[in-house]
């Protein structure tokens, strides 16, 4: 074994030391958990799966406790193996999974055990062995396309739908939550249900490892070879994972060229260029790029608006264009943290009942409308008051006192107040270096001016939204 190799293992060592507390297992379990009423099924779990509880870990052996020696049995022969699969995909060390009786967990209500079974065959039959489980909802269908993700989404569609290879491998890059992951298992769907023949696996570079560590551990990297080899279309996600990693990335490299070579489709979404990941090797790096190298860029007003049509309608719910449109606004980061955002005031409505308004959207979503906020900077904020108001810039910090320059300035120093975390202090200090009552003279007096004259509400009014968008 080469040093190397033995770096990337011991790192696997060193964390399954640290978390050989209960309670990490604990929150293993409840993760996996999770997953279940969606892998096998509302009723299978409910009448199954729902009462397991987790009991302890030890020496390689993960114990769950069932309420009956009857529900016992059946887990044992019908959702054992997958369950401890699950497992190991997210904690190679686990070997074992035993389940015990506990008489005294509680019995959920009892479904039928007819659908239950029914039930558990169709999602196990979805289920790839060496690859992951891919999300339904991300398909073709259901990516909206703009500006932006053009490229990528075409390149993707163009692998998906060709059954030749085109350009090998297709590199699909961007920053986190633009829709790298939706394109990739759309890919994956789509040849799918187009070649039902070809053998797709998706996985991420984590899980890549972890499958490439446990073959290294169980002296078993021949099968494993095998098993990645065989592919028609091998897709790894989050390929940034595996820099610095040298055995897996060599090992990777291998398995990459042999696919190749065979004429063997290989996509890879990561968070960067093949140039600009750091940890690669150059014989990776520059075979990376010999196919396709599609980026996807920040995204704009009119595709996060679209997208926030698209999913109102798949929510069937119902939200005001205005609401719509303050949140594409808003909320310009990334597009999970709009659908989040979305879901939170859906979610709030049905709770509560009441229709969704600006205000009751502001209100709910406090936390991440300040977040959003905060990426307003001061200076930003003195640039545009300036240009509204045709002064200097530098009018910001000179002591100027005439009511022209004066004016902007204390609205500069309000704005800054409501936009961004600076403190008074800080605040004055950005404004020539003026005192914290200074600006809170400012934002008092500018409040006041709002109210009662409707210009400079206006104003104000406008500036803030400027800023925000
Ligand atoms: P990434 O893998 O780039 O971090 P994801 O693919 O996980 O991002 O996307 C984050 C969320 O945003 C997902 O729920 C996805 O469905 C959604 N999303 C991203 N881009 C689009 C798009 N163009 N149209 C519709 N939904 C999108
Ligand atoms: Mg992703």
């Amino acid at each position: 074994m080469t040093a190397q190799k033995a770096y990337d293992i011991d790192i696997q060592e060193k964390k399954s030391d640290a978390s050989s507390d209960q309670n990490s297992f604990q929150e293993l379990w409840n993760s996996v958990k999770s997953t279940f009423p969606k892998l096998f099924g509302e009723a299978t779990y409910k009448s199954w799966l729902a009462p397991l509880a987790f009991k302890e870990f030890v020496g390689g052996r993960f114990v769950i406790a069932a309420p009956t020696s009857f529900m016992r049995d059946w887990v044992a022969t019908n959702s054992k193996k997958k369950i401890l699969g699950l497992l190991q995909d997210l904690h190679p060390t686990i070997l074992v999974l035993d389940v015990i009786v506990d008489k005294d967990l509680k019995i959920e209500k009892q479904g039928s055990s007819g659908t239950a079974v029914s039930s558990l065959n169709t999602s196990l039959a979805d289920i790839e062995v060496i690859g992951s489980r891919l999300e339904p909802r991300y398909v073709f269908d259901n990516f909206v396309v703009g500006q932006s993700n053009e490229l990528a989404h075409a390149a993707a569609l163009r692998v998906a739908e060709s059954s030749q290879v085109h350009f090998n491998p297709l590199f699909i890059y961007g920053g986190v939550g633009l829709g790298k992951t939706h394109l990739m298992h759309s890919i994956a769907w789509h040849i799918k249900k187009c070649h039902p023949k070809r053998k797709v696996v998706y996985l991420s570079a984590e899980k890549f490892m972890y499958q490439f560590i446990r073959a290294l551990r169980f002296k078993d990297t021949v099968s494993f070879k095998e098993k990645f080899r065989s592919v028609d279309v091998l897709m790894i996600d989050d390929f940034q994972f595996i820099s610095g990693k040298e055995a897996t990335q060599e090992e990777f490299f291998h398995t990459f060229n042999a696919l190749v070579d065979q004429n063997h489709q290989v996509i890879i979404s990561a968070d960067k260029s093949p140039t600009d990941l750091p940890g690669l090797e150059e014989r990776m790096r520059s075979r990376l790029g010999w196919g396709l190298v599609a980026d996807i860029h920040p995204t704009t007003y009119e595709l996060r608006l679209g997208i926030l049509q698209s999913k109102t309608e798949q929510l069937k719910v119902d939200v005001p264009v205005s609401v719509l449109e303050f949140l594409a606004h808003k909320i310009s980061s990334n597009i999970r943290e709009l659908e989040g955002a979305l879901n939170r005031i859906v979610a709030h409505s049905s709770l509560v009942g009441g229709i969704i308004t600006i205000e009751s959207t502001q209100q709910v979503l406090r936390d991440v409308l300040r977040a959003n906020d905060r990426r307003v900077t001061i200076e930003e904020i003195q640039r545009r008051v300036a240009e509204h108001y045709n002064i200097k810039t530098s009018d910001m910090h000179s002591a100027k006192r005439v009511r022209t320059i004066a004016r902007p300035r204390q609205i500069a120093m309000y704005l800054s107040k409501a936009l961004t975390e600076a403190s008074l202090p800080e605040i004055g200090r950005k404004f020539g270096g003026r005192d914290h009552a200074t600006v809170m003279h400012a934002v008092k007096r500018v409040t006041e001016l709002m109210l009662n004259d409707r210009v400079i509400g206006e104003d104000v009014d406008l500036l803030k939204k400027m800023l925000q968008s």
